[in-house]
């Protein structure tokens, strides 16, 4: 199975590439994964990649790229594996059809985790960090009532990525740089849904029903 997964800014994206790829028995790769892999292996495209992270600028695409296909050509991700953060625009994606397409393969399934802006907002927002040691708390979730820290009586605050201003300009990004993606992939007719809503281990069977299908 060969599958990308996207999902915006606090749909749980991590998480469940993590339970997706463990179902299904693959490695999930993660762009994130890959750059530290590089930079900490002290490899020749970790080392170009950390010039350009140590000025302060993006790595650009061609890094990224060999990067990725380094890794697919790893002996575990022979038999699939699950993409999380790449491709993040058509021109990725068509280079990754190319690159598998050379070695004989395609993608099985795009997968994309579906949330509610509104949600997410809800989600992100209410996050309270601690001060002190760091732990999260949710305002609703874990019905936070006042502004300290159970674990360590620090004062809570709210991150500035947490609040609602830049979730909502985080979502407008992700909406403009995925929307020519996902339309590209349903295009091609491998694009599924998935409602990212409810509890984590719902969210998982929903997408664990919605690949069944497109297995081989
Ligand atoms: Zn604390």
């Amino acid at each position: 199975m060969r599958l990308v997964l996207v999902g915006p800014p606090g749909a749980g994206k991590g998480t469940q590439a993590q339970y997706i790829a463990s179902n299904l028995s693959i490695p999930k790769i993660s762009t994130g994964d890959i750059f530290r892999a590089n930079v900490s292996g002290g490899t020749d495209l970790g080392k170009l990649a950390k010039t350009y992270m140590d000025r302060g600028d993006l790595v650009p695409d061609e890094v990224t790229i060999a990067m990725v296909r380094d890794r697919l050509s790893e002996d575990d991700a022979q038999d699939g594996f699950l993409l999380d953060g790449f491709p993040r625009n058509v021109a990725q994606a068509e280079i990754l059809r190319d690159m598998l397409k050379d070695w004989g393969q395609a993608l099985d399934l795009v997968l994309e985790l579906v949330v509610d802006d509104d949600e997410v907002v809800r989600r992100l927002a209410g996050r309270r960090t601690c001060s002190q040691c760091g732990r999260i708390w949710h305002v609703e979730f874990d019905d936070k009532k006042d502004d300290r820290c159970d674990a360590c009586g620090g004062a809570l605050f709210q991150r500035d990525d947490d609040k609602e201003e830049t979730v909502r300009h985080r979502l407008e990004v992700y909406q403009e740089q995925t929307a020519p993606l996902v339309s590209y992939y349903a295009d091609e007719g491998i694009l599924v849904g998935v409602d990212a809503t409810g509890p984590v281990e719902e969210v998982t069977q929903r997408a664990m029903d919605a690949i069944r299908p497109f297995m081989g």
